[in-house]
């Protein structure tokens, strides 16, 4: 038998929306309120163990998307489903990467990644063997009792993605997780993430503003266009990885893409 590809798809969808729609109301201090038609008949369907990218011109909704799938805001109207099940609310099954780390600075780096696991009340042994497995993943062993404001962006990135992997959600939701870092950095971050995620099978939704980290990441890309912002382009990326982002295979993804963004980001900058 054929051991599967990391992310190959194993049946049951991990993400589904339906005619999704969200507007968001303002209330304006004359008491008028203003609509913001943020996303308009969304469908998508994402396989379990798929990594999908999300990139398109700024306000085209592509946070609004992911806070959706977290669960920190309701759609307007049509369906999200997660693991089959209609999302009320934020849950263990989902976990979230920022761009900020959003850790906890009063915690070390094995604390941080312990803190998920110990409030689900898991028992103690169990919180350590977890809290040392993915130190180990993601390459910070030696790092285990540092606090955050002693660790580069790069090293903070990887503790957030430790802390969100020891809860063991199913989908893993990252918001241009590494975009406040440098070329070398984000580059090597990449590379881990595909470790990791070939490794703990998940599902991962990822924003990025960048053409090339898509084709490089992803299974799968979804451009969207904004006001209001829908599907534009699905573009499934069928190369091997590693992928040579100086070959003409990537070349040819990166022209795809590059031609449905640039009328979004003409206009943006009009
Ligand atoms: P992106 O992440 O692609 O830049 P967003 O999802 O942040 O886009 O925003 C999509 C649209 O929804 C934008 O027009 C933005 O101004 C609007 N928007 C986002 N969040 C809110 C909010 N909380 N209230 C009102 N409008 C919002």
């Amino acid at each position: 038998m054929l051991a599967a590809e990391p992310g190959a798809a194993v049946g049951l969808s991990a993400i589904t929306a339906r005619h999704l729609e969200k507007t968001y109301l303002s209330a304006n201090r004359n008491g008028s309120v203003t609509e913001t038609h943020a996303l308009s008949d969304i469908n998508l369907e994402i396989a379990q163990g798929e990594f999908i990218c999300i990139i398109g011109a700024s306000g085209c909704g592509k946070s609004t998307l992911l806070r959706i799938v977290a669960g920190f805001e309701s759609v307007s109207s049509g369906d999200l489903l997660v693991m089959g099940k209609p999302v009320a609310g934020p849950g263990p099954d989902r976990g979230m990467v920022f761009q900020d780390y959003a850790l906890f600075p009063w915690l070390s780096v094995a604390q941080n990644i312990a803190y998920g696991p110990r409030q689900a009340k898991i028992n103690d042994e169990e919180v350590n063997a977890l809290t040392e497995r993915y130190l180990d993943i993601v390459g910070l062993q030696k790092f285990r009792n540092r606090y955050p404001h002693e660790l580069s962006g790069g090293m903070k990135q990887r503790v957030a993605i430790a802390r969100v992997l020891a809860n063991d959600p199913a989908v893993i939701l990252m918001d241009e997780p590494f975009g406040a870092l440098d070329a070398f950095t984000r580059n090597g971050l990449q590379e881990s993430l595909l470790h990791i995620w070939g490794e703990a099978k998940k599902t991962i939704l990822f924003i990025t503003h960048s053409v090339d980290e898509a084709i490089y990441l992803s299974d799968r890309t979804i451009v969207l266009s904004p006001h209001p912002g829908r599907v534009k382009l699905e573009l499934t990326i069928d190369l091997p990885r590693p992928r040579d982002i100086a070959s003409v295979e990537f070349n040819h993804f990166k022209r795809i893409m590059l031609d449905a963004i640039a009328p979004d980001i003409a206009a943006e900058t009009e």
